[in-house]
């Protein structure tokens, strides 16, 4: 007997972007399961100040609550488990978690956000949201006034240095080897930043706050904040099975209407690619969720 959970469309990533895609597709009548524990989403870890209605700051913790609670009255059924298995199944697709739940569903929305690059170096994982960022753009704000340094090669850690000398005193771009162009470099040092190349971050200094940073030459620089600007991947060795390719970037290709290149899957949020911010996915969130909702539609036959 085939003892399979078979919904309309089941959203994998329990972030911003799956929850918001989650309510979408409730609010539109479709039989929703909502995979993934949100305790893994990045917004656990962000005080949220740019958010349209939200006058914070204000802990993304409580607005992942506030979303959870938002679906359930939807009637959205949650599974806090991992997606291990995804493949097709016919004409639709199925889903297996880590303790071997069996789903079977029409559509499928991928919203399993994106792993952020770490430096991996001293002090990096006990200052986290104490003056460590990976996200210049969401925590430049917090920063006015303070010198800080960008540690990263490419066009991403360039960008995050001009935008924090916007707010900083001091900005340091700290890089093993400049990878961005001339432009840009020239760009930088009109701005003031002091482009520190050839170095290695080894360690990041502070007890209860960041204090500084220690290079591989032993040498130190005084900063309040560190902008690991490494770059970032999608999640997404669960994809492949059914033919799904990350871009060179890493991220998933999707059109304007969320569609991934497999139809009947969607994607939405950090997963897609930059700008990695809640607005963003909270958008993309609702298009794939009104897609899902026309195909599955359109799948049956229903005007
Ligand atoms: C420190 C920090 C500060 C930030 N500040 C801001 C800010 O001020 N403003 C702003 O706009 N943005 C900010 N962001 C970015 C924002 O949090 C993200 O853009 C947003 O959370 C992305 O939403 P998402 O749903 O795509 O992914 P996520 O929120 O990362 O959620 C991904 C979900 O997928 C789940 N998942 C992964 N793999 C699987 C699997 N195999 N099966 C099931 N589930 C899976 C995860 O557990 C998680 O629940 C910040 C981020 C960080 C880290």
């Amino acid at each position: 007997m085939d003892s399979a959970k078979r919904v309309d469309v089941a959203i994998v990533g329990c972030g911003p972007a799956g929850i918001q895609a989650a309510i979408t597709a409730a609010k539109r009548g479709m039989r929703v399961l909502l995979l993934g524990r949100p305790e893994g989403s990045s917004l656990k870890y962000a005080h949220i100040d740019d958010y349209f209605g939200v006058l914070g700051p204000v802990e993304g913790v409580k607005l992942l609550e506030i979303g959870l609670k938002q679906a359930e009255s939807k009637n959205v059924e949650i599974l806090k488990e991992d997606v291990v298995e995804l493949s097709r199944d016919g004409l639709a697709f199925k889903l297996k978690t880590e303790s071997g739940i069996e789903v079977v569903t029409d559509a499928v929305i991928l919203a399993m956000g994106a792993r952020r690059n770490k430096l991996n170096v001293k002090g990096e994982g006990k200052l986290v949201g104490r003056g460590v960022s990976y996200c210049a753009e969401c925590d430049c704000s917090f920063f006015r006034g303070l010198n800080v340094a960008v540690v990263g090669d490419g066009s991403a850690a360039a960008y995050a240095a001009l935008l924090m000398a916007n707010y900083a005193s001091k900005v340091f771009l700290i890089a093993r080897s400049v990878e961005f162009s001339s432009k840009l470099l020239e760009e930088i040092g009109s701005r003031g930043v002091i482009v520190i190349e050839g170095r290695r971050v080894v360690e990041i200094l502070g007890e209860r706050r960041v204090e500084g940073v220690l290079l591989d030459d032993g040498s130190r620089v005084d900063v309040q904040g560190v902008f690991v600007e490494l770059g970032s991947r999608g999640v997404l060795e669960l994809v492949s099975n059914v033919g799904l390719l990350p871009n060179a970037s890493g991220y998933l290709n999707v059109d304007k209407s969320q569609a991934t290149e497999i139809e009947g899957i969607f994607a939405c949020g950090d997963l897609c690619g930059p700008p990695l911010s809640l607005a963003k996915s909270v958008g993309e969130g609702y298009v794939a969720a009104v897609s899902a909702f026309e195909y599955v539609k359109s799948k049956r036959g229903v005007k």
